[in-house]
């Protein structure tokens, strides 16, 4: 069925999130087609709390059909304390092979920027080049954490090829629009055995990069120095940013001796270009 015909209406658009790196946010879709099976996390609290019953349900997106309408609404209550909207923590804005999942998205955007509101957006879609005609204050990102297409087929079936998704996202950057990777959740070895550093090189172009642990999946605790695999690559992330002139951020509970040695409060740590890093 086409996602027009699977819509729902909501009472509200726009929130606050308590999300590590969020500010406000918009959810105007409910599911996504990508089915990743690491698992997600969406879908878990979606089934947790009775919003789809199946993943199969999950895998059938459905528009919020007001979205727009909630949106104007909301934004005049709001605006003065936003700092940015971020699209989206609990389905994907840009999902592959849903154009009208990604034209609400633009509308969206669009309709946030009108208003002076800076944008932020993660998919594991294309990013449509039109994107560009929006605020330059916008910042578009994918998750990459991997470049290995078999492992894309098993963990995220229905998302987009990663060679693809790379590409949509240089162009944003070749047309001067702020780019950022996530590379989260981030698997371990027993998992998948991979050069992290060609993960690295293939999106040295973007202005900022997220690392993250895998959470929710057994298999990384049976790994049996996980913890020190996690250390390792976040140093691995922040020398790379700081050769790189890239901003960062690691993500809460992936370095695990790091943060104590630095004292820092919330177990996760970023910068900005031209960090003098102290580790
Ligand atoms: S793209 Fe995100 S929301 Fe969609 S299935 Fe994958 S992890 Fe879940």
């Amino acid at each position: 069925m086409s996602t027009e015909k699977m819509a729902i209406r909501r009472k509200s658009l726009l929130y606050k999130t308590a999300v590590e790196y969020g500010d406000y946010t918009i959810n105007h879709v409910e599911g996504c087609s990508h089915g990743c099976l690491y698992p997600c996390y969406a879908m878990m609290m979606a089934r947790r709390f009775g919003k789809v019953k199946s993943y199969e349900e999950w895998l059938r997106p459905k528009i919020v059909s007001n979205a727009i309408d909630l949106l104007k609404k909301e934004i005049p209550r709001h605006r003065d304390k936003i700092k940015f909207v971020h699209l989206c923590f609990s389905t994907d804005p840009f999902m592959y092979g849903h154009e009208t999942i990604t034209n609400l998205s633009f509308e969206l955007v669009s309709l946030l920027n009108e208003s002076g509101i800076k944008c932020t957006s993660l998919t594991k879609g294309i990013l449509p080049i039109k994107l560009a005609q929006l605020s330059d204050q916008n910042e578009f990102g994918i998750t990459l954490i991997s470049l290995n297409e078999d492992f894309r087929k098993e963990y995220e079936p229905f998302a987009s090829p990663y060679k693809d998704r790379i590409e949509s996202l240089y162009r944003l950057h070749k047309k001067g629009i702020k780019t950022w990777v996530s590379i989260e959740p981030y698997p371990t070895p027993n998992i998948i055995d991979q050069d992290f550093g060609s993960i690295l090189k293939a999106i040295s172009f973007v202005d900022k990069i997220i690392f993250g642990r895998l959470n929710y999946n057994p298999m990384v605790s049976q790994y049996p120095s996980y913890k020190d695999f996690y250390d390792s690559l976040s140093r691995e992330v922040i020398e790379h940013c700081i050769r790189n002139n890239q901003e960062w951020h690691i993500k809460n509970g992936t370095m695990y001796g790091w943060s104590k040695k630095i004292g820092h409060p919330d177990d996760s740590i970023s910068a900005g270009k031209g960090f003098d890093s102290r580790i």
